[in-house]
């Protein structure tokens, strides 16, 4: 078996795999380090596309395919066109990220990429591929998780299929993006639709649901079929890309640092926000601590406490509200949109507010349903022990 040694190994070259690197990149750490990065896909598909908001220019603005400064969202009873400043919406094309980061890592010192399949990575700091052994001092993983699901915890899931559709007339408000359409059965579950249009002539139509199970393929198509002819009757329209992902809501701690060489990242390093599946932009706060910690001589253990707790407990408690369905999920949300400024909500979400703003936040919801699922929260955690 071949074996080498590098000072870092990203193990893992997907969003966070990837991201990480570009941030290393960035602040010249590769430049006296020896990087490999290793995924057992070279990454050539369109596997997904990723949306998210921030302020000004992110470090994969070139990679952003159209970007929406208003958001709409329709539920029964209630639609609302939100200004997003100082946030704006974007979205980024797997496919266009993963070329994007190649090319810079190709242009760049020091950095080695593979297509192996990792079977094991031990915490002395060995990564166990089917053809090779390699060594480092510090290993980024996105790659294998080590977390079983637990009981004890929410384990929702966030299942979604999109249309990639283009028309033959103008269709779409490229300006808008349809954040979250209610207007759907909701057979007693979480489920919206969204309208990202690129052009007027191209959106991805996309339907989600916050549920414990996933459906029939069949059942993901006909609901986006039907929803287009609801929303856009007599349309012609071709479908030139579909997508499907699945991503874990869930209040189970994933530790990014347990003080061994391996720092996991991404979904598995604790970045997807447990209440609505949004990562990319915490992938970035985490690459961005990563490099901090590298470039100061800090300990990891500040990464597993990179937002105050008090946003672990918000999600906690709004799973909660999702799963004990005293009201109709749709109700939650536009609580949240109808009763505050425009922009803090994302502000919110994005784990950017002070107390302050949050307990404005919070008295936007429906305040028995919010109370009670927290206390009931904090009863059945205090019969939880703490995970290891
Ligand atoms: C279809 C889809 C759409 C999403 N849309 C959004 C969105 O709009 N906004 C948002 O914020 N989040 C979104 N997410 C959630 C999240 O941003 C993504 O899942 C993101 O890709 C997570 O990054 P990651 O690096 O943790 O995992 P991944 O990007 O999945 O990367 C993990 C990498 O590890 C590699 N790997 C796995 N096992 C092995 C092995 N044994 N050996 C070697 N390599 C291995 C994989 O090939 C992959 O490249 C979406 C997720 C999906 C699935």
């Amino acid at each position: 078996m071949k074996e080498e040694t590098y000072q870092i190994i990203i193990a893992g070259a997907g969003a966070a795999g990837l991201s990480l690197v570009m941030h290393l990149i960035e602040a010249g750490i590769n430049n006296d380090k020896q990087i490999l990065v290793i995924d057992k896909s070279s990454k050539k598909e369109n596997d997904r596309t990723w949306c998210f908001w921030e302020t000004g220019k992110g470090l994969f603005e070139e990679c952003v395919i159209q970007q929406w400064d208003h958001v709409s969202v329709f539920a029964p009873q209630f639609s609302k066109k939100l200004p997003l400043l100082p946030y704006r919406y974007k979205m980024i094309r797997g496919i266009d990220f993963y070329s994007y980061c190649f090319n810079k890592i190709k242009a760049t010192k020091n950095i080695t990429i593979i297509n192996e399949a990792i079977q094991e990575i031990t915490d002395e700091g060995k990564v166990i591929t089917t053809d090779s052994i390699y060594s480092a001092d510090l290993i980024f993983n996105s790659a294998i998780s080590q977390t079983q699901k637990s009981s004890n915890y929410h384990q929702l899931l966030q299942h979604f299929k999109g249309w990639y559709i283009e028309t033959k007339n103008d269709t779409f408000d490229s300006t808008t993006a349809t954040l979250m359409d209610f207007t759907i059965d909701q057979h007693n579950e979480c489920r919206f639709m969204y309208e990202l249009p690129l052009t007027k002539k191209k959106a991805l139509i996309e339907f989600t649901l916050f549920s414990e199970k996933l459906l029939k393929d069949e059942e993901y198509e006909r609901e986006i079929k039907v929803y287009i002819e609801r929303k856009h009757p007599n349309l012609t329209y071709s479908i030139t890309e579909k997508e499907f992902g699945i991503i874990p809501m869930t209040d189970q701690p994933f530790p990014s640092y347990n003080g061994s060489k391996i720092i996991n990242i991404g979904t598995i390093g604790g970045a997807t926000k447990a209440s609505t599946g949004y990562t990319f932009q915490f992938i970035q706060k985490q690459c961005a601590a990563i490099v901090d910690c590298i470039l100061n001589n800090r300990s990891f253990e500040k990464i597993n406490h990179l937002k105050p707790s008090r946003f672990h407990f918000y999600d906690r408690v709004f799973l909660r509200v999702l799963r004990e369905k005293k009201e109709p999920s749709y109700k939650v949300f536009t609580d949240l949109f109808k009763n505050l400024p425009d922009a803090l909500p994302f502000k919110f979400l994005a784990e950017e507010t002070t107390i302050i703003e949050e307990i404005k936040v919070l008295s936007a919801f429906n305040k028995s349903i919010f109370a009670g699922a927290a206390i009931r929260q904090e009863i059945s955690k205090k019969a939880i022990k703490p995970a290891q």
